[in-house]
Formats: C-alpha cells, sequence, structure tokens
C-alpha cells in the first residue's frame, strides 16, 4: 500500500486524487492534507481519509478547523485526530511527512514551490500537476532531485502523455529517471492543446471577453487560474518549457499542435520517425492515477474510450497572433535561467488582475512581455532559491505598478481600482 500526501487537497487536481484514494482502498491511503482555507471541505476530509497531519495555508482558519473538528457528532468523530499545522513551516512539515511515499503537488501557482522542494529534499517521490514550480524554479529543482533521488511523475496530461509513451522505448530507464537531462532518441514532441475557451472566437471578439467567457473551458474542468491560461494559451506555452526541463528536449523540437477534442493528450517522435501517442477521454484522473500507480497499471472500470463515438480528431496550427502568450514563453523558455520564473509570476498577477476585472483580457499578454522585458538586464543564469523567489516577487509587484498606471487601451467590463 502506498502513502501519499495531497498537497491543495481542496483544489481540482487534489480532490481527484482524493476520490481516486476512495476508489482504490487496498492500494493507496492517505497521510498527509495541506490546503488554503477551505476550511468545511478539509473537514469533510480528514473524515474520509483519516490523514495523520493536516496543514492550512491560512494559519488565522486553524482555530475554527479545531471548532470544526471538535462540533461534529460523537459517531462522526475520526478515531485519531489529525495534528493541525499551519502556515508555511505548517505547509513544508506536512509536505515532508515521514511516512508518506509520495507527494501529490496540486498547489496552484509559485505558492507550491517551497512545499514541493521540501518534498523533494525529504527524498519524496513527486506526483508534479504544479507546473508553475518547475517553469519558475528549474535550475533550484532539478539538482535537488538528482541529490535526493526523489522520482519526478508527470501528472499533467500531456506530459503524463509523453511520459507514458516513453515507457515503450528502450530508454525507458533514462526517461523515468532522469528528469533535466536529454532522453536519448527522442527526436520531438507534439503538445496537443484544446484551444481554450476562445479558440472558436475571432481575434476581433477578443476586445469583447469576460471573465465569465474567459473562465468557462470546453474540454477540462479545472481551477480559474489554469483555465484563464487555457484561454491565453499561457498554460500551453508553460507545458512547452516544463516539457523542455522535464525531458531534457530542446525548443525547437516541441511543436504546439490545436487538437479541438482532447483525445490525443500529446505525442512523440523517436529516432526511427515513428509517432507514438496516448489517447483518452479529457479527464485529469487518468493521469493522477497513472502517478500514483506507476510502474504499475490497476484495473479501473472507467468509461473505455470509443473512437466511433468521439467520430473525428483533427489537427491545426495555433494563432501565435492571437494567442500572443505562446511565441513569449518559447523566447522566455529559450532566455532560461530567471525569465521563466518573470513570466510564471508576471502571468499569475496578470491573470489574479484579469478575474478582479481590474485588466481586460488582452492586457494579460501585454503586461507579462512588458515585465519581462524590464528584468532582461537583471536576469541571473543559474541563479539559486533567493534569486528565484525575489524574481517572482519582482515580477508581481511590476504587473501591480503597471496596472496601477492604468495601461489598459480597451474599455474593461467593469473598472476597479
Ligand atoms: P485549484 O485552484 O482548483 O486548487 C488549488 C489548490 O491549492 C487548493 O487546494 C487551494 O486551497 C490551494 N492553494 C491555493 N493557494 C494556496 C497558497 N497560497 N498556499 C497553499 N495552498 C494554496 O487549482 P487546480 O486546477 O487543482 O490546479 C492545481 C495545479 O495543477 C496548478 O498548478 C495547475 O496548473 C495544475 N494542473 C491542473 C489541472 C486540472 O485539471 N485542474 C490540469 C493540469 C495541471
Ligand atoms: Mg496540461
Amino acid at each position: 500500500m502506498k502513502a501519499i500526501s495531497v498537497l491543495g487537497s481542496t483544489g481540482s487536481i487534489g480532490t481527484q486524487t482524493l476520490e481516486i484514494a476512495e476508489e482504490f482502498p487496498e492500494q493507496f491511503r492517505v497521510v498527509a492534507l495541506t490546503a488554503g482555507s477551505n476550511v468545511s471541505l478539509v473537514v469533510e476530509q480528514i473524515q474520509r481519509h483519516h490523514p495523520e497531519v493536516v496543514a492550512l495555508a491560512n494559519e488565522s482558519l486553524l482555530p475554527e478547523l479545531q471548532q470544526q473538528l471538535n462540533a461534529l457528532p460523537l459517531e462522526q468523530q475520526p478515531d485519531q485526530l489529525p495534528q493541525l499545522l499551519g502556515g508555511p513551516d505548517g505547509l513544508n512539515v506536512a509536505a515532508s511527512w515521514d511516512s508518506a511515499d509520495l507527494v501529490v503537488s496540486g498547489i496552484v501557482g509559485c505558492a507550491g514551490l517551497l512545499p514541493t522542494l521540501a518534498a523533494i529534499k525529504a527524498g519524496k517521490d513527486l506526483a508534479l500537476a504544479n507546473k508553475e514550480t518547475l517553469i519558475a524554479a528549474a535550475p533550484v529543482v532539478l539538482p535537488e532531485l538528482k541529490r535526493s533521488g526523489s522520482r519526478l511523475l508527470p501528472a499533467d496530461s500531456e506530459h503524463s502523455a509523453i511520459f507514458q509513451c516513453l515507457q515503450g522505448t528502450p530508454w525507458a530507464e533514462n526517461a523515468r529517471l532522469s528528469t533535466g537531462v536529454p532522453t536519448p532518441g527522442l527526436r520531438h514532441i507534439q503538445l496537443t492543446a484544446s484551444g481554450g475557451a476562445f479558440r472558436d472566437w475571432s481575434a476581433k471578439d477578443l476586445e469583447k471577453a469576460t471573465v465569465a467567457d474567459a473562465t468557462s473551458h470546453p474540454n477540462w474542468s479545472m481551477g480559474r487560474k489554469i483555465t484563464v491560461d487555457s484561454a491565453t494559451l499561457m498554460n500551453k506555452g508553460l507545458e512547452v518549457i516544463e516539457a523542455h526541463y522535464l525531458f531534457g528536449i530542446d525548443y525547437d523540437q516541441i511543436e504546439i499542435v490545436i487538437h479541438p477534442q482532447s483525445i490525443i493528450h500529446s505525442m512523440i517522435e523517436l529516432a526511427d520517425s515513428s509517432v507514438l501517442a496516448q489517447l483518452g477521454w479529457p479527464d485529469m484522473k487518468l493521469p493522477i492515477l497513472y502517478c500514483l500507480s506507476w510502474p504499475e497499471r490497476l484495473e479501473t472500470p472507467w468509461r473505455r474510450l470509443n473512437l466511433t463515438e468521439v467520430g473525428e480528431l483533427t489537427f491545426r496550427a495555433p494563432d501565435t497572433k492571437k494567442y500572443p502568450c505562446m511565441e513569449l514563453a518559447y523566447a522566455v523558455g529559450r532566455a532560461g535561467g530567471t525569465m521563466p520564473a518573470v513570466l510564471n509570476a508576471a502571468n499569475e498577477e496578470a491573470v489574479a488582475q484579469f478575474l478582479e476585472e481590474r485588466i481586460h483580457f488582452l492586457d494579460i499578454p501585454e503586461v507579462i512581455e512588458a515585465a519581462c522585458e524590464r528584468h532582461k538586464p537583471d536576469l541571473q543564469s543559474q541563479p539559486n532559491l533567493d534569486e528565484v523567489l525575489a524574481a517572482d516577487a519582482w515580477a508581481r509587484q511590476a504587473v501591480k505598478e503597471q496596472v496601477k498606471r492604468g495601461t489598459s487601451r480597451l474599455p474593461l467590463p467593469a473598472l476597479k481600482v
């Protein structure tokens, strides 16, 4: 039985991981949970999964959590209450919890970096959904993985697809254990993209895009930040950088392909020009389960893929004019060092400002690009953790200041200052 910790247990990735744990009680037990501030859901999760430790990022909610647990009717009280922790230190303790074999990193944004690093330093295997951690801090994370021997299993559906395809190659041993070094024989990656909320909108129509439009995804049900990232295609840009770091492949060998049905989750081309793909319904439970069960595969009763029901699989090149975030991400990835940390943090801040209706959808790429431009003279090519964190903090501030100065060239849906 594998003991797992779930960072970000109340989110989309976290709740799906816990559903899997519940579906396979013989295979997995949950020993640690961390969450932001959703106390009532955490109480429910404690009742269902009996973790040994629970940490809340929002420390001020700990008394409320304790109170809600005490108020449970006797028959609903778990036999043993978990240790309750709070704040950044509490998150790190839960992330490196002794009895855990594998940690699911499902916090959104760079907030996941320090707990994920704590898990790596403790030598835990890692199911990484929290791509922002790798994008912002690969120069710190990759050497730390090597030092600790902790193995990184990609939970992002595209990277899981690539990882699954690589299992069938003669270099599987290398491909699954040596994050960040070139995978021999891997010639090319095609990352598929659904095209996001505005896939069928014209570039002109994007001027009318609202928060409600940008937060409804055609194929996947996910948290709000990644749903907006899918609408700008920044998510795909971030995934290009993620693939570069995970599989040690050059940016020139990573291509984005729009595939509206989201059935092929990505493809790899090998040295002999053979192309391998992994297919399935768009459901994150499959890549999460594969991280948990790897190197085994578990039998599931889940809905089986039926290609005659799907009917058509179509593909087209992405429109780089309509979606400037993609090319920006390639340029930033090639620049390397602290630049991806700036891109990531500027994007997090820009998306937050958009969700607050302080900037327009079309301002998102502009404010991010401005932050990256300003960072050029300060780029550190081999940053340490403090330098990554400083670049992250600087970029958030740079975007906030730019927004305050009022950069929007378009009428905002509802101007808030
Ligand atoms: P979400 O918003 O649904 O959940 C985020 C989780 O992180 C919640 O539990 C929240 O409480 C916690 N959290 C938020 N801020 C925090 C903070 N400052 N400190 C500690 N915890 C905090 O997000 P999600 O959609 O589950 O995405 C999580 C990660 O997985 C992201 O990095 C995303 O890019 C990646 N991912 C998600 C999906 C998906 O289908 N949802 C697919 C691929 C990759
Ligand atoms: Mg993805």
